[in-house]
């Protein structure tokens, strides 16, 4: 056989094998009444948490997912507080991936609402409710994802896992916690996506997708000033009030040193890249600090951009204050809650003796608050991943814009499965950047989701999820 022959044969083995078949296209104007009809469903169980009540969202989605031939379980610390698992085999050549969304939702004051927080009312391209941003769009993206790709019987290399978790606000124990500690062979995977990210629309636009790859890690720090007691007509100098008040004030005015990682490198990178004049100066300037360029964009960030300013550093902020019970009387203790967020860099113990030599106070304990729950501290989720790289290729496609890999400040679910060792990625539903300041964020007096950006949001994840689970 002629040579040219030889390796002609071979580069149309080679392009077979290596092509992606790529997965069937899913008839999304046909589906889009579909997932309405299950987010508003999801919309009208009450699952305000307390108490709770997970199950009725569970047992919606388990008899869905259950008529489709789609494998469930149930797990249940407490019977209304239920986790569903639901499972789509792939061939095993890779490890699965998890999607995951919580069932609870915060608390409502239904006086606030213009319609009622259950109601799933549709009305001028928006669905408001409790959890339509706080996470009911997750639950729909894993649930059409799983029932598409069984429908249309896509060949997966790795398994698909749907994690629909009780207990996210406030009662972990419940939910990730239990999930992990219990049954964590049933949710264990290579990668994990869900909430945390957040996709900005400025005049209707996508301004960047952002991608959440860690999170800082909570440090409750509870001060206590000792002091003598007695009554308030006669002065004292060891007053355990003005100590405790110079010790909140002090920690309050420390200026705790930049602190970059991978994720906030890029995150500052990125965001210079998009902007422009001074405010692509100001987040070039931070990659560089100890200068007086980087120190003044830090001033500005304080003022101005907060958020920035706490993904630079461990952020120090006192939260609570308790001293004291009566008009006329010196008490002999008072105690502060500092809520701390260390970066993932961060050694504690080194920490917390800095912060002593900041308060200067022998009056003054610094410890560890013990009655605050915390989520396990996890790691760090890569950028560089195949996954990562899903995401993006995703975002160019739905949003036509960049992703930013993002330290989120506060805490969520997903730091739990990193510290088993999952690469979780949170990626958010569009939002139009003024509608949380107007009151319809996550947790507002009301809440809201732009119904296209919904509809959006379930084919980023297709995406997503076809091009790292699909067979290669
Ligand atoms: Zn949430």
């Amino acid at each position: 056989m002629p040579r040219t022959w030889i390796l002609s044969i071979a580069a149309v083995i080679s392009t077979t094998m290596l092509a992606q078949a790529p997965p069937p296209a899913p008839d999304w104007p046909r589906l889009e009444a579909e997932t309405l009809q299950h987010f508003q469903a999801l919309l009208r169980f009450d699952t305000s948490n307390p108490p709770g009540n997970e199950k009725l969202a569970a047992d919606y989605l388990r008899q869905l997912l259950d008529r489709e031939g789609i494998p469930t379980q149930m797990f249940a610390l407490e019977p209304a507080r239920a986790n569903l698992v639901a499972r789509l085999k792939g061939n095993g050549r890779r490890q699965p991936i998890l999607l995951m969304g919580h069932t609870d939702v915060v608390t409502v004051d239904p006086g606030k609402w213009t319609f009622p927080p259950f109601s799933a009312t549709r009305d001028g391209g928006y669905v408001y409710g409790r959890g339509s941003l706080d996470d009911r769009p997750h639950l729909v993206a894993g649930l059409m994802t799983l029932l598409l790709l069984k429908r249309l019987n896509v060949p997966l290399d790795r398994d698909v896992i749907f994690l629909a978790e009780a207990g996210e606000e406030g009662t972990t124990r419940v939910g990730i916690d239990f999930m992990a500690r219990d049954h964590y062979q049933d949710i264990s995977a290579e990668y994990c996506l869900a909430e945390g990210g957040e996709t900005p629309r400025v005049g209707g636009k996508v301004k960047y997708a952002g991608i959440e790859t860690v999170e800082k890690i909570p440090l409750p720090l509870e001060l206590t000033a000792h002091g003598t007691s007695g009554h308030g007509s006669i002065p004292l100098m060891d007053n355990p009030i003005v100590h405790l008040s110079r010790a909140v004030a002090a920690l309050a005015a420390w200026r705790t040193p930049i602190r970059l990682n991978d994720t906030t490198r890029e995150y500052f990178k990125r965001l210079a890249d998009i902007s422009s004049g001074d405010a692509a100066a100001r987040y070039r300037a931070v990659l560089v600090p100890g200068g007086a360029a980087a120190q003044a964009a830090d001033d500005y960030f304080l003022r101005q951009e907060p958020r920035q300013a706490s993904m630079l550093r461990t952020s120090v902020t006192p939260t609570i204050l308790n001293g004291g019970y009566r008009f006329n009387v010196i008490p002999s203790e008072a105690k502060a809650t500092i809520d701390v967020r260390m970066v993932p860099e961060e050694n504690p113990g080194a920490f917390i003796e800095a912060a002593k030599k900041v308060i200067n106070d022998p009056a003054v304990d610094v410890t560890i608050s013990k009655s605050i729950d915390q989520r396990t501290a996890g790691g760090t989720t890569r950028i560089d991943s195949e996954a990562f790289k899903a995401i993006e290729a995703a975002v160019t496609k739905h949003y036509q814009a960049i992703s930013l890999p993002v330290m989120q400040t506060g805490a969520t679910d997903m730091s739990v499965l990193r510290a088993k060792g999952i690469q979780c990625y949170g990626v958010n539903a569009a939002v139009d950047s003024e509608d949380g300041p107007k009151g319809f964020g996550p947790h507002s007096d009301q809440e809201r989701v732009l119904e296209s950006e919904l509809y959006r949001f379930v084919r980023l994840e297709w995406d997503i999820v076809t091009a790292l689970a699909g067979v290669k």
